[in-house]
């Protein structure tokens, strides 16, 4: 894989003195996701980051699926979640579930009680609410804080073997009330949900939290760096008094970074799945979703993806970045990677004229006028040929330099052609135009005679392959922040999809799913592999080729 690493950021700098000094002979992060949905590109951040640094320090990471919560977990994200991490470029050392440890955690939970550090709590999650006090006021102490350690054994053995309902009881560690941090306020460390677990099914009816679960998670496997997002930030007391009070033998430490936003997105899992449910997309990998799947099926490339995960850095800061640059890096990719062909993608019949009737000829075309190496084609030229419908104007205002009646204009790789005659129909749309062609101004002829000043893309209409087109614009409209009980359902922009037939060259009748091009004039194009068909190619546009955004040299 062609990688270049991350630039200096705080957390490499930490890792390159954590090796200096001999905290750590190896490093282990880990990417532990949730397998309550689809991958996004905030997570796409994540792994880079994890997988890029141990890479970089021949380290180790693991994959590990950090499922205890039953109600929103299942197989189905497991396989596609490990898919895309693998699609992205990278491959785990372990691959771990958080399920595997629920007979450990349970274990370390029993030592708390022991030790007078945790105890069961009959309040209802409201009353726990309640007395957990506020960032000005402290908490207060449950009515049940100071059962005797024998008989929360006793309790919780009981809430393991299922004789309580689910909410009737949870397991607390017990810490401060009255700490200024209220993640140290007794928090809940188990709690009693009577469903079938993806991976282990019925055996447990008591699950752990995440705040307990995860830093016994990273001791276990020995990672070394727990990276995060910022959010967590108020959790590392908690991650590290979890650790110590489990007494885990390998103590992991937690750093946290800014996570990804970008403008005119949803980046939540959550909001992903509302738009999935409420059909305002076809499903997780819709082209317009910011999911792996969803950039993966609309054409970006794995490289395109680290580069921008690369390029955005890592900081503690928070700001929004443009997606406009991840369509730099996918520009980036295939401009000499993509052969570049022509596609009609509003049809108006041209015929010529003067072009004898039954005769075709080849014309020679670059495949790539930036790649050499990707060789020429022979593209087909004969009588009926479709160009853009925008590419003519009856009543064109000046400084139009393409088609319309009595002008002149090059067909790329092919003639000079003149409009001579627009046909309509009864209600006055132009349908057809009538041209005549020079054979003197034939493409790589050398002719000088005089000169055009447009240059239009077209195809042959006899052979052309008939395409449906599908163009995107942002699923989410403004670039506000969400507003206080506003929905961004209802920023969902409802021009995100254009969907149009026309036509593309011969010799792509054999274009297969996730096949790239540039169309001339147009963009990059994807084949689409959920709705093309032999024979029918659809191709998702990429990217336009315009770019507003330039990467800072
Ligand atoms: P979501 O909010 O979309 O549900 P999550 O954080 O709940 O995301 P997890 O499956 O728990 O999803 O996340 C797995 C890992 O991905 C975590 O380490 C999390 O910090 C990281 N991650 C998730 N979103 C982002 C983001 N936008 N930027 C950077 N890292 C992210
Ligand atoms: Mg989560």
């Amino acid at each position: 894989m062609e990688n270049k690493p991350a630039a200096s950021n705080f957390i490499k700098n930490i890792v390159i003195d954590d090796l200096k000094s001999g905290k750590v002979d190896q490093i282990v992060t880990r990417f532990p996701p949730e397998p309550n949905g689809y991958l996004h590109i905030g997570h796409a951040k994540s792994i880079w980051l994890n997988f890029e640094l141990a890479d970089e320090f021949r380290g180790k990471t693991n994959l590990r699926f950090d499922d205890t919560n039953p109600l929103k977990e299942d197989t189905e994200f497991v396989q596609a979640i490990k898919e895309d991490v693998r699609w992205l470029g990278f491959e785990w050392d372990g691959l771990f579930f958080a399920s595997d440890y629920f007979e450990e955690m349970y274990n370390r939970a029993i030592l708390l009680i022991k030790k007078g550090k945790a105890y069961v709590d009959d309040s209802t999650a409201d009353q726990i609410r309640e007395m957990r006090g506020t960032l000005t006021e402290p908490g207060q102490n449950s009515p049940y804080r100071d059962r005797s350690p024998e008989e929360n054994l006793d309790l919780f053995a009981r809430m393991r073997a299922g004789e309580f309902p689910d909410g009737s009881k949870v397991l607390r560690a017990k810490i401060d009330m009255s700490s200024p941090n209220i993640n140290m306020r007794d928090p809940v460390l188990y709690r009693i949900v009577h469903a079938t677990h993806h991976n282990t099914g019925d055996q447990w009816c008591i699950y752990p939290m995440y705040a307990y679960a995860h830093p016994l998670e990273d001791a276990i496997e020995g990672v070394t760096h727990s990276i995060c997002t910022l959010e967590f930030e108020d959790q590392r007391p908690l991650y590290d008094w979890v650790v110590a009070e489990c007494e885990m033998e390998h103590v992991p430490h937690q750093y946290e970074f800014g996570r990804l936003s970008l403008l005119n997105t949803v980046t939540s899992k959550r909001k992903l799945k509302l738009l999935v449910d409420e059909g305002f997309v076809d499903g997780w990998d819709d082209p317009r979703m910011p999911t792996i799947s969803g950039l993966r099926r609309r054409g970006f490339t794995p490289k395109s993806i680290r580069d921008f995960c690369r390029e955005t850095g890592v900081s503690r800061g928070t700001g929004a970045v443009d997606p406009k640059m991840l369509d730099h890096y996918i520009r980036e990719d295939l401009k000499l990677a993509a052969p570049r062909t022509m596609a009609v993608l509003r049809p108006l019949k041209v015929v010529i004229t003067n072009y004898p009737e039954g005769q075709t000829e080849m014309l020679e075309a670059e495949n790539n006028t930036e790649n050499p190496e990707m060789g020429v084609r022979q593209i087909p030229f004969s009588r009926e040929i479709y160009i853009e419908q925008d590419d003519f104007m009856e009543n064109p205002p000046s400084k139009y330099f393409r088609l319309f009646p009595g002008n002149e204009v090059r067909l790329k790789n092919a003639y000079f052609i003149r409009c001579n005659d627009v046909i309509k129909d009864a209600d006055g749309n132009v349908v057809e135009l009538h041209c005549t062609y020079d054979p003197e101004t034939k493409s790589g002829s050398g002719f000088t005679g005089r000169k055009v000043k447009g240059t239009i893309h077209w195809v042959d209409a006899s052979q052309a392959i008939p395409a449906e087109f599908r163009l995107y614009e942002p699923l989410i409209l403004d670039e506000e922040e969400e507003e206080e009980g506003g929905s961004f359902l209802d920023r969902v922009n409802p021009n995100s999809l254009e969907i149009v037939q026309g036509f593309v060259e011969p010799n792509m009748k054999d274009a297969e799913p996730h096949d790239k091009f540039q169309f001339f004039r147009h963009g990059y194009f994807n084949v689409d592999p959920k709705y093309s068909s032999p024979g029918k190619p659809v191709f998702n546009l990429i990217v336009s080729l315009k770019s507003s955004f330039e990467v800072k040299k």
